[in-house]
């Protein structure tokens, strides 16, 4: 068995280690010949990702493609689906994925109701979608948001009206309503072709920068309606492969469709050391038609990324404070890039989670 992934970076390379324990070969395809999954696949193909000739290559020597991040090229792999039929999860979730407002339309089809939105065109769509739903309320950027990224908040008429405004709803935008969250969390699904559906143990997530900072487990069950609903939109779509669908529940218990992603996500990095099957594994799993396992929490896990700006003195923290269930992932990338993330650490139970927890105070 040989998996193809589009894409190099950390997320590759702890598929490509999910991988390996199953023994099953993998074959990655990055531009970069040092990227972080070039340390531990069996094959690199080093290329663009909408070089045609090379992902017909890929698909060629793999049973299976998949990819491991959003901004891939669609057509090109639309293409080798048709001549290899491999790719298992099809383009459709990332079709979903890189258009806000797609994905969102798609979600409410499916039962799972986002927050009020619209797609917004001008300045007076803008004031429209305001005189309905009052402030505040957040502009986003239909597509190449990330991290926060391509969004304003308007709290007031005279926010509306505005240069910075003008210029993200040149590009595509939709208009939502920033609601009062009582928290917000991400849920992990894994969905073969026949319809079984397995889900991660999921976490509370807190950002720094609207950037994940820290994950930790949730020692009781997450909402039944929360994977009621995720179950339902990934039936009815049809969606294969894991899935990661952001959830918001605001004051009043509400809940509401945030965004999906269809890869594995930051959040369940936990689950290699945290669970017995791994976001990575069920990944895998699912995608060469293997058994579907109940993924069970083995103890209580706190996750930290660890970034740029941290890395070296992370790196010395946890050489001179080492402990049996302390688990430093590198991703052995080559600049340590402000705000890149380089590595996490996982602690599970609660003895390692202590030291997890002083380093975060001592962070600088
Ligand atoms: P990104 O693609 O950057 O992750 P999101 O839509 O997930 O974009 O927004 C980033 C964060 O902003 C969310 O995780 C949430 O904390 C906050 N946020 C976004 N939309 C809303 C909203 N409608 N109401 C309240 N908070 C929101
Ligand atoms: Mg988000």
């Amino acid at each position: 068995m040989q998996v193809g992934i589009i894409g190099g970076g950390q997320l590759a390379m702890m598929l490509c280690e999910a991988a390996k324990n199953l023994n099953i070969k993998t074959i990655v395809l990055d531009p970069n010949p040092k990227c972080s999954a070039s340390f531990v696949c069996d094959r690199l193909i080093t290329a663009r990702y909408d070089s045609l000739k090379d992902l017909d290559k890929l698909a060629s020597l793999c049973n299976v493609v998949t990819y491991e991040f959003e901004n891939v090229d669609i057509a090109g792999i639309e293409k080798i689906n048709h001549k290899y039929q491999n790719v298992v999860q099809t383009t459709l979730p990332l079709k979903m994925s890189n258009d806000r407002l797609i994905e969102k339309d798609m979600a409410r089809e499916s039962g799972f109701n986002p927050v009020q939105y619209a797609k917004v065109d001008s300045i007076s769509d803008v004031a429209l979608f305001v005189s309905n739903n009052d402030f505040p309320v957040v502009i986003k950027s239909r597509r190449f948001g990330y991290d926060g990224k391509g969004q304003i908040v308007i709290r007031c008429v005279e926010e509306i009206d505005n240069p910075k405004v003008q210029a993200l709803i040149s590009n595509g935008a939709i208009c939502e309503k920033l609601i009062d969250l009582d928290y917000e969390t991400s849920v992990i699904a894994v969905r073969n072709k026949e319809s079984e559906c397995k889900f991660i143990p999921s976490t509370f997530n807190t950002h720094k920068n609207n950037i994940l900072d820290t994950t930790i487990t949730i020692d009781r069950q997450l909402d039944k309606r929360i994977i009621e609903l995720v179950t339902e939109y990934l039936n009815y779509h049809n969606l294969i492969g894991i899935i990661t669908v952001e959830v918001f529940v605001d004051k009043g218990g509400n809940i509401y469709f945030n965004e999906m992603a269809p890869r594995p996500h930051n959040s369940g990095h936990y689950s290699i050391e945290g669970c017995n099957h791994s976001q990575f594994e069920m990944h895998i799993r699912c995608i060469c038609g293997l058994e579907l396992p109940d993924v069970k929490l083995l103890d209580q896990t706190m996750m930290v990324n660890i970034l740029g700006q941290d890395y070296e003195h992370a790196k010395d923290y946890f050489t001179a404070n080492p402990h049996p269930n302390l688990y430093f992932h590198d991703y052995y990338k080559q600049e340590p890039l402000v705000n890149r993330k380089m590595a996490h650490v996982t602690a599970v139970g609660h003895v390692a989670i202590e030291v997890l927890k002083r380093y975060q105070l001592i962070r600088r």
